[in-house]
């Protein structure tokens, strides 16, 4: 049995063509002979639209709140209308996706009199948005042929109770699994599950965090020892950079997992990287894979990268920076001085993404945001402080850039031209960053492509769409 988790994020299931790519995807690989087992998202765009509707309810704006959860009601209906054309199905599952709008809009209701927002409340709101799309899209599964069995995620995923950031119970979702779903996919069915959500052990909702369905994929994919985990989104993979920014950027073929969870710290919006980890205690590959063009190959990420030829992988790109620099002159010769920075910005709850430090001086880099001055003001206290938005912090992603000699003098020969303010090789050795202006970003990410992916290896990357490309 080759058994495959395949997850597929909201653009994936965001209408009823969609959620038809998707059935015929997961068609394709019951007939190749794989036992797969479905995790999807919400439906796009409907996970923001549940948190406003409960933002909105919390400030007393009632009829705001039932406005957007009757669009929702009317979205969800509509689609499964669509998708469903056995009349008695159709009742049904109407009928039941009604039942749960008026749920939910009592839950509105008593929160709009309330006027408190908990993390709780919040979870159980936002996970109606994976309770009605798993539910659906196992009707249109049916409904193609596919014998597929819905499994509320709920009953597997167990958590402990940090409401909207729950950590899972590896434990007790092993033996979950064992019990709930194993038994379908030995019985030939097809289980779908939401992913994103879960239950403490009281049976109260929680979610993962955002975009946690990719590690519902991880968890599910973990706890049964599957072969493979597919991550179907609306990219050919991980690409070598933003072609928005760099047209002859390249499919990257296969990615180590720490490599691809160090490009998604940076910003590439393909994985969550705590999802993957699951996936990498087990040594299960995961495959990033585009429900809008599924016979390409995507980006395989696997434990152990392979030898590639170029130095580095991917380039990413961080916006929205700011960069912080501390100067006292006290500190010459003292200890206790970065403790002393660092308790600001723990106070604060501000994380601080790169820090370069001289003799008297230190400086941090962090995403911009609206605690700053108060931060700079206590950081005042200790030094003289000068804060600056609009930068942009770039970073080179590669196994091979260990052991390397002259890397660093061809990465900023390659840049050479641009102001680079701060400068950091990752402790993790797989990464070398720097910090500009954000102005420069775009121009640095192509002299840098220019630069390391003139002659690709073929190995790695994806040099025959690049050739195609070329020549139609
Ligand atoms: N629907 C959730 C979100 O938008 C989880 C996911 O899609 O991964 O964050
Ligand atoms: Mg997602």
């Amino acid at each position: 049995m080759s058994l495959v988790v395949m997850k597929f994020g909201g653009t994936s299931v965001e209408d009823p063509a969609a959620i038809g790519r998707t059935a015929a995807i997961v068609a394709g690989r019951v007939a190749s002979g794989k036992t797969p087992v479905v995790v999807v998202s919400a439906m796009a765009k409907v996970t923001d639209q549940l948190l406003r509707c409960a933002a909105a309810a919390a400030q007393g704006d009632r009829t705001g709140a039932l406005a957007i959860s009757s669009r929702l009601r009317s979205r969800h209906r509509d689609t499964a209308a669509a998708l469903v054309k056995d009349q008695k199905e159709a009742v049904t599952l109407i009928n039941w996706i009604d039942q749960k709008f008026d749920q939910l809009d009592e839950v509105l209701r008593g929160l709009a009199a309330i006027l408190e927002l908990t993390p709780r409340i919040s979870d159980l709101i936002v996970s109606y948005g994976e309770r009605l799309s798993s539910r659906m899209i196992a009707a249109a599964f049916c409904e193609r042929g596919i014998n597929a069995v819905h499994v509320d995620a709920r009953d597997v995923i167990v958590t402990d109770s940090q409401f909207q950031k729950a950590i899972p119970i590896d434990s007790i979702i092993e033996m979950r699994t064992a019990e709930k779903v194993f038994p379908l996919v030995s019985e030939g069915k097809v289980p779908v599950m939401g992913g994103f959500i879960g239950s403490n052990e009281a049976g109260i909702t929680t979610t993962l965090g955002r975009g946690g369905s990719d590690f519902t994929g991880a968890l599910v994919g973990g706890a049964m020892h599957a072969d493979a985990i597919e991550i179907w989104t609306d990219v050919d993979g991980i690409m070598t950079s933003d072609p928005r920014v760099c047209p002859d950027a390249l499919r990257v073929k296969v990615i180590s997992f720490e490599e691809a969870a160090e490009l998604a710290y940076f910003g590439a919006k393909v994985l969550h990287p705590a999802t993957i980890l699951p996936a990498v205690k087990k040594n299960i590959p995961v495959l990033v894979l585009n429900s809008k063009n599924p016979t390409n190959e995507g980006t395989r990420i696997i434990s152990l990268a392979p030898h590639c030829k170029s130095p580095f992988k991917s380039i990413a790109v961080k916006k929205k920076l700011s960069i912080i620099d501390v100067v006292a002159s006290r500190m010459l010769m003292t200890h206790g001085y970065l403790k002393a920075i660092f308790d600001i910005f723990d106070k604060h709850q501000c994380p601080v993404d790169m820090v370069s430090t001289s003799e008297v001086s230190v400086s941090l880099t962090v995403d911009s945001n609206d605690k700053l001055p108060a931060i700079a003001a206590d950081l005042g206290k200790l030094a003289d402080v000068k804060y600056e938005g609009k930068k942009a912090l770039v970073c080179l992603v590669g196994e091979d850039i260990r052991g390397q000699s002259g890397m660093a003098a061809q990465v900023f020969g390659a840049v050479r031209h641009i102001n680079v303010r701060m400068i950091s090789q990752g402790a993790s050795e797989i990464n070398m960053s720097f910090m500009i202006d954000e102005e420069d970003a775009d121009e640095a990410v192509r002299s840098l492509h220019a630069a390391f992916f003139k002659e690709p290896d073929p190995e790695i990357f994806d040099v025959e769409a690049r050739k195609a490309a070329v020549t139609s």
